[in-house]
């Protein structure tokens, strides 16, 4: 009698103990299997950062109780753009989101948004502008922190920021070449991610200088991996895109593939997925230059390639990266940020 009550409950433990080890060898072996089978791109595996994410992390779109706001429709909305990629990424138009909206579920989440833009030699002159039409338009109401690049930063302007807006000026050398310098931007932003910003910030922009917002550029742009259409090329087929087409090229696009043309003038997402496309067309570059080519449109090119086989999450339209040369199409509601027209001779190192 006193041993089987003893007993009973040495044999329940030992019982319950079995199961709790088959469950964790099961569990070990299959979270394992499930791990392998996840394809991943070469390049992506070969470059993954090797510190943790630190601040890049997907919120839940919480909207706060009694917003008012329009009704949205499931059948009537625009119909003279496409505003969804074949991959289910937003395409982002004027007309396809609620401002209010948005910025009522964004601003909670006390974002910071870093923005890199690159004025070397004379193209510090178009600082001014840039940065006083970015503290109108550009993600306002949220933390930004802005990262000039240069090698004049005696010629950076004073610009009144509103609150919640920093600006670091970080000193790079200039060069007799505009293509080196805009190849080395990669790099640049990449080891600055790496010092710096992985830690200041959640989301990057990456901009041309030698531009001006217009209109409201917010939160409705914020995506994992963000990438924009090129103005000059988006009512056009494939085949007339300028990829690099030399197969030589690590940014070679073969005539039958591609997307859209994406704009050079905006990289931006999550940091650590910048921080990956950078490593990516970084390295890439540095092979190509290894070989002695240098890809029809440097960076672009790169970028291009990128983008085809490693999808963003987000697009925007032409509304966010149009040319003040080109007059404004139909499609286009409203232009949000537009580059200036520039006399290459006169700011260009070289021609
Ligand atoms: N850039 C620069 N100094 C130069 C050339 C280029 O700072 O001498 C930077 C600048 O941020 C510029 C970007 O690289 O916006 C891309 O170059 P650019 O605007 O000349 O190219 P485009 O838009 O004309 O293709
Ligand atoms: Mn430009």
């Amino acid at each position: 009698m006193r041993f089987s009550t003893n007993f009973k409950p040495y044999v329940l433990l030992l019982v319950v103990g079995i199961f709790l080890l088959l469950g964790y060898v099961y569990f070990n072996f299959f979270s394992e299997r499930l791990n392998r089978d996840i394809p991943v791109d070469e390049d992506v595996k070969s470059s993954s950062p090797s510190k943790p994410m630190v601040r890049s992390r997907v919120w839940n779109m919480v909207s706060p109780e009694k917003l008012l706001y329009k009704q949205p429709s499931v059948l009537v909305g625009r119909t003279d753009v496409v505003t969804v990629t074949p991959w289910l990424a937003s395409i982002i138009w004027e007309g396809t989101f609620d401002p209010v909206l948005v910025d009522n579920i964004y601003k909670p989440m006390n974002l910071t948004i870093a923005t890199t833009v690159f004025a070397v030699g004379k193209y510090v002159s178009f600082l001014r502008d840039f940065l006083e039409t970015a503290e109108m338009h550009f993600m306002v109401g949220f933390n930004v922190r802005y990262y000039v690049f240069t090698d004049r930063p005696q010629d950076v302007p004073s610009v009144n920021l509103t609150q919640g807006r920093h600006l670091s000026v970080i000193q790079v050398p200039g060069s007799n070449r505009w293509q080196e310098i805009s190849a080395r931007r990669m790099e640049i932003i990449q080891t600055t991610i790496e010092s710096q910003i992985r830690r200041e910030a959640d989301y990057i922009f990456c901009l041309d200088v030698d531009s001006k917002f217009h209109a409201r550029w917010g939160a409705e742009s914020l995506g994992r991996l963000v990438a924009v259409i090129h103005p000059g090329y988006y009512d056009q087929t494939r085949a007339n895109f300028p990829y690099e087409r030399r197969p030589a090229s690590m940014a070679y696009i073969p005539m039958d593939e591609g997307d859209y043309y994406y704009g050079g003038a905006m990289i931006g997402g999550f940091v650590e997925d910048v921080y990956t496309l950078t490593t990516v067309c970084r390295n890439r570059f540095a092979v190509d230059a290894g070989n002695s080519i240098e890809a029809a449109w440097q960076e672009e090119s790169h970028l291009n390639r990128y983008l085809l086989y490693n999808k963003p999450s987000k697009v925007l339209s032409p509304e966010y990266l149009w040319q003040d040369f080109k007059a404004k199409t139909k499609e286009v509601k409203v232009i949000r940020f537009s580059g200036v027209i520039k006399n290459y001779a006169e700011v260009r190192p070289n021609v």
